[in-house]
């Protein structure tokens, strides 16, 4: 894609179409099947392709869908009913499939599936897809988000374990801190190239700085901080009911939310056992 083009309109229908044409052409040079995501397409002869998840390969009495954006609705809530702020995250739900006749039409069913996914994919194969590393995108931020520029860069580096590994978002991480600091986690291995920061990371992001804010603001005799009680307190507590219900996929300011529990899992747990160990030599 060419930045000094004139037309940025004729550009991005260029790089749109193109991409269309090159993730088809992908998709029908397999012997079998692709995987994109978490969804599996198959090809067949006459043009069409079979869109499923790929943990349903070999599902019956699946629900069958023929409108490309019948994937918009498919794409929406988790198999328990909960709205997903990130499509990329590996909670697509099971049980459907959807025929689509065309590369136009596989095309609007896989931006509905993984918005952005497509062109990425294609700018990354061609290497002209355009990285924006972490304190670019934080030096744009404002308003409330203003404040993710402060984040240490252990601090981005904790969140990034914590918010891009594969077990909660299936894009592979290509951006870094800095382009001094290499960005220390596993990448992953998916398809779907991640060239900067989304929005949910940047939110989570703005939790871990107040985090280390409250740090900073001073622990307790034992080296704890408030939320880092909370969190365990409602552990604990939800542990004692017999269910562990895991707060929505972006309510960061839930202590039972995934990543946040991740991300204590990388600084909290670390804590608890130096205190374990140091109390155990005290006996
Ligand atoms: S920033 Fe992280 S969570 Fe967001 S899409 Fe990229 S890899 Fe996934």
């Amino acid at each position: 894609m060419s930045e000094t083009s004139p037309d940025t309109s004729v550009e991005v229908t260029n790089v749109a179409v193109a991409s269309r044409v090159a993730f088809a052409a992908w998709v029908d040079e397999a012997l079998d099947v692709r995987t994109f995501g978490q969804v599996l397409i198959r090809p067949s002869a006459s043009g069409a392709y079979c869109l499923r998840h790929r943990d349903d390969a070999e599902a019956v009495n699946l629900t069958f869908y023929d409108k490309p954006w019948d994937a918009r609705e498919i794409a929406r809530l988790t198999e328990s009913g909960q709205h997903r702020p990130l499509k990329s995250s590996p909670n697509l739900r099971r049980g459907w499939e959807l025929r689509v006749s065309g590369t136009v039409a596989l095309a609007v069913a896989m931006n509905y599936l993984y918005p952005a996914g497509i062109v990425h994919w294609y700018l990354y194969r061609e290497g002209q897809l355009r990285i924006t590393n972490y304190r670019e995108n934080a030096a744009r931020q404002s308003g409330i988000y203003k404040r993710v520029q402060h984040l240490s860069d252990e601090g981005v580096q904790n969140a990034a374990k914590a918010c891009c590994e594969d077990a909660v978002c299936l894009k592979k991480t290509l951006w870094d801190v800095d382009p001094e600091t290499t960005l220390e986690i596993d990448r992953g291995e998916g398809e779907i190239p991640c060239p900067e920061p989304c929005s949910v990371f940047v939110s989570f992001a703005r939790r871990i700085r107040l985090f280390e804010r409250e740090t900073k603001r001073g622990l307790d005799a034992a080296g704890f901080s408030l939320s880092e009680k909370e969190d365990l307190a409602a552990l604990v507590e939800a542990g004692a009911a017999g269910v562990i219900r895991l707060a929505r996929e972006a309510e960061f300011e839930e202590p039972l939310n995934e990543r946040r529990l991740r991300y204590r899992k990388l600084t909290l747990l670390p804590k608890l056992r130096t205190a374990q160990d140091a109390s155990s030599h005290e006996c």
